[in-house]
């Protein structure tokens, strides 16, 4: 979004006013410039606030920009993940624009780019965190396009991410547009579906669904899907060549069926290893986003396939005991057999906590919540349990009541007894939980072998 005709265009101290004059601003330090404005930090009708002012030519060539933003502001944001237009704005003395006040990003977020920044840039985010990043994005989209809303122009600019929790904020709101009406953009290079790189439609939500797709591929991958064989060896990327790749002859780079884009060894070894740790649900998705959904954007993945794949397996990471790489536990495939991807040492999953169709690992240290029992209020800080290794047995680990309720437990084939909070219960395959009206089933897959775990009425280990 670099601009020619960027710069500061209101002073520090310049007075603003809402359309109805109501409410009054005053322009701060500059946030940031680009092509369409510039964003300033401002106090206005008690608050602090983001400005987004424009610049004068870009008022002129967006003829939908202000009916854009009015029905933005009367309909209100989808969720609270979106900093959303707020209130029209006008200045005095600049009557050749206007502006829009909306929520001020915090400090600490930074652009979901830095994700595939190389280091010391780059946001280090767990596995588990990027799926948490992934269900974020797929949840607001959800809640945008439920509105009748289009995004249009999803890119690595519009997203940003806090660097320890993963928390996401979305951002340049004012594209967005009602689904079906005339755009004003056709989005960014290599996000583009393709039928839009074409020039045969302009961005509606079947369009950001391809887009999302591409976003997911970047935060899980750290790569464009389609950038395989023919891009590696292309010496120059022509307007022509790339027309080719993201338009007329998209193919996924991990296609099944036709490998001719596929990966160029050593190259995308990386991108091989990352593909082959992503359980075969999750793949699915992606084969058939960058597979029939590729010419056919009716089956394209819809948000809420995404949503309840990546909930499933969020929870269910865990690292190679030789090198760390992480993997997520497959139950389909059972992942204990498998080797790590990266090294080839035999991966041996931690226990898991089953919750309905949900895994959570129960690795050392590892903490369950409320949450996680799918109490959509509920704080994901607030522990029910958390794995603790036996006092006197190390290697053997149990799940710690942190409630303020007793536990009913059933080991497998023994007796039902009670954990009182504060107690621990041997983790052992099969053993089933009740935590008031919360269930769940502890699955330890073949290979762990160091859990010792015990059975019957030794079930208690504290
Ligand atoms: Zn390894």
């Amino acid at each position: 979004m670099e601009a020619e005709n960027s710069g500061r265009e209101l002073a520090a101290g310049d007075r603003f006013y809402s359309h109805n004059k109501l409410r009054t601003g005053v322009v701060g330090d500059l946030l940031g410039e680009g092509g369409q404005g510039s964003v300033y930090k401002s106090e206005f009708g008690g608050g602090t606030y983001a400005l987004k002012w424009y610049h004068p030519y870009y008022v002129e060539i967006d003829g939908t920009l202000m009916e854009r933003l009015r029905r933005a502001i009367a309909r209100g944001a989808p969720d609270d993940r979106f900093l959303w237009p707020l209130e029209l704005v006008e200045h005095p003395a600049r009557t050749d624009s206007f502006g829009y006040v909306m929520g001020l990003r915090p400090d600490e977020f930074r652009s979901i780019r830095e994700l595939l920044a190389p280091p010391p840039n780059r946001i280090e985010l767990s596995l588990e965190k990027r799926l948490f990043v992934c269900q974020q994005i797929a949840d607001s989209f959800l809640s945008l396009h439920a509105k009748g809303f289009c995004y249009q122009d999803i890119n690595f600019g519009n997203f940003f991410v806090h660097p320890t929790s993963g928390r996401v904020l979305i951002c340049d709101n004012d594209n967005v547009n009602v689904d079906g009406s005339e755009a004003s953009v056709y989005g960014t290079r290599k996000f583009m579906a393709p039928e839009i790189v074409r020039r045969e439609t302009t961005p509606n939500g079947r369009t950001d669904l391809y887009s999302m797709a591409v976003l997911f591929f970047y935060i899980l991958i750290g790569w464009h899907p389609l950038d395989g064989k023919k891009e590696a060896e292309a010496n120059l990327l022509t307007e022509q060549l790339e027309h080719e790749l993201y338009g007329t002859a998209p193919l996924f780079l991990f296609d099944e069926n036709d490998t001719s884009n596929g990966p160029v060894s050593p190259m995308h070894d990386m991108l091989v290893c990352r593909w082959r740790s992503l359980p075969e649900k999750l793949r699915s998705l992606f084969l058939r986003a960058f597979g029939i959904g590729l010419n056919n954007p009716n089956k394209r993945v819809i948000e809420k396939e995404w949503l309840k794949t990546m909930d499933g397996f969020q929870r269910a990471t865990f690292a190679c005991s030789d090198c760390r790489y992480e993997h997520i536990y497959d139950h389909v495939q059972g992942r204990s057999a498998g080797e790590c991807v990266y090294c080839s040492t035999a991966l041996a999953p931690p226990p898991m906590l089953l919750i309905g169709t949900k895994y959570i690992a129960l690795g050392e240290g590892a903490v369950v919540t409320l949450a996680d029992f799918g109490h959509a209020n509920a704080p994901r800080w607030e522990s029910m349990a958390i794995v603790v290794e036996h006092p006197q047995k190390p290697g053997v680990f149990g799940l710690k009541n942190t409630t303020q309720e007793p536990w009913r437990v059933r080991p497998p084939g023994g007796q039902e007894t009670m954990v009182s909070p504060g107690k621990t219960v041997l983790l052992a395959d099969g053993l089933r939980i009740e935590a008031g009206a919360n269930q769940a089933t502890v699955v330890a897959p073949d290979a762990i072998s160091s859990l010792k775990a015990g059975s019957g009425n030794e079930a208690r280990c504290d």
